[in-house]
């Protein structure tokens, strides 16, 4: 079987009625791009750039990666990509990622999931934010970026950050540096983003969609605590219908859109997401391959009643049929 998908490595990920997908990397650290572009992916769909900033602590460094450290390792991974696009996802601590070895999840914060984490921490912190917006823009210089902003839910939100994507842009001129322009990406990963996704496409480029917390704030499961994983579904249809209805307003309104959660790369939820009209999946390398002989056997032309069968029924699960084995 291995051996079987190696040979997809370069082929191109195309269905059976000529629907191009894009099937891209998560990566945490420059160096994975490595085993992207050797998977075959065609571009970074998510930099988890919070492990440049994690377990710094265990290396014996005290301080966060300044501008210039953070810059050198967004040009490394833009390098690394060879032309691809490489999209970036601001810092995203707080929860489940503790910043610097030491855990938020303590008294003062009782329900970090719930708590300050990602653009919520990046907003706390403008001059930790601007630092690494700045270096970003800065590494854009060097190759294609797309800057993605993790778990916004308000309006307000959504204007305090581009204010400061604005003003980071502005500091560089001001000193006279060279950047570039990256396109700009949401994630839809609380359900409130998936509700008023009119806000979020005025504002962004492309949105891509964060399943694993998607699933986590839609159903109330705790992602992280096994007392609850048995309820941590997936393919519950509320999940589905979120996801359904972001891509479908996305390609109503010409929008680029992605999923970078698991469901991407679970082969179980292929067709069924290119059904819906996804043709950008993020997922981890060593899932790409897997997932691209799916979008090979897929004909989408042939999945739209199924789809509505499955967002319509109170089991979806048990129509998500493995695809045949080939002959
Ligand atoms: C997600 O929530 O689906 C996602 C891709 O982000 P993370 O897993 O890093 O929270
Ligand atoms: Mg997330």
């Amino acid at each position: 079987e291995r051996g079987r998908l190696a040979r997809l490595r370069h082929k191109p990920a195309v269905t059976l009625d000529g629907q191009r997908v894009d099937l891209l990397a998560n990566i945490e650290l420059p160096e994975d791009t490595l085993g992207a572009v050797k998977a075959g992916a065609v571009g970074v769909g998510l930099f988890r750039s919070e492990f440049l900033f994690m377990g710094r602590e265990a290396q014996s460094l005290t301080r966060l990666p300044d501008e210039e450290e953070q810059y050198q390792a967004y040009k490394r991974a833009v390098e690394g990509m060879q032309g691809m696009p490489v999209t970036i996802r601001t810092i995203d601590v707080g929860a489940d990622k503790p910043l610097d070895g030491k855990s938020v999840r303590d008294d003062a914060h009782l329900n970090p999931a719930l708590g300050l984490r990602a653009i919520r921490w990046s907003l706390a912190d403008p001059a930790m934010f601007l630092t690494q917006v700045r270096a970003i823009l800065r590494a854009a210089a060097h190759g294609e970026i797309h800057l993605l902003i993790p778990m916004l839910a308000h309006a307000s939100e959504i204007r305090q950050t581009l204010a400061l994507i604005d003003f980071a842009r502005a500091e560089l001129d001001n000193r006279g540096m060279v950047h570039g322009h990256v396109k700009l990406g949401a994630m839809i990963e609380v359900p409130a983003a998936a509700l008023t996704l009119r806000i979020f496409l005025k504002h962004f480029d492309f949105l891509s969609i964060g399943t694993n917390d998607l699933i986590q704030y839609t159903l109330a499961i705790d992602r992280a605590d096994e007392s609850v994983a048995h309820l941590y579904d997936p393919a519950h249809p509320a999940v589905l219908r979120l996801v359904a209805e972001t891509i479908a307003e996305c390609r109503r309104q010409g929008k680029g859109v992605s999923v970078c959660g698991e469901m991407a790369g679970d082969i179980a939820f292929t067709r069924l997401l290119l059904g819906m009209g996804l043709r950008s999946f993020s997922m981890h390398p060593s899932q790409i391959l897997a997932v691209k002989q799916e979008v090979l056997r897929a004909d989408t032309s042939k999945l739209t009643r199924w789809v509505e069968q499955v967002l319509e029924s109170d089991d979806p699960a048990s129509l998500l049929l493995p695809a045949p084995a080939p002959q």
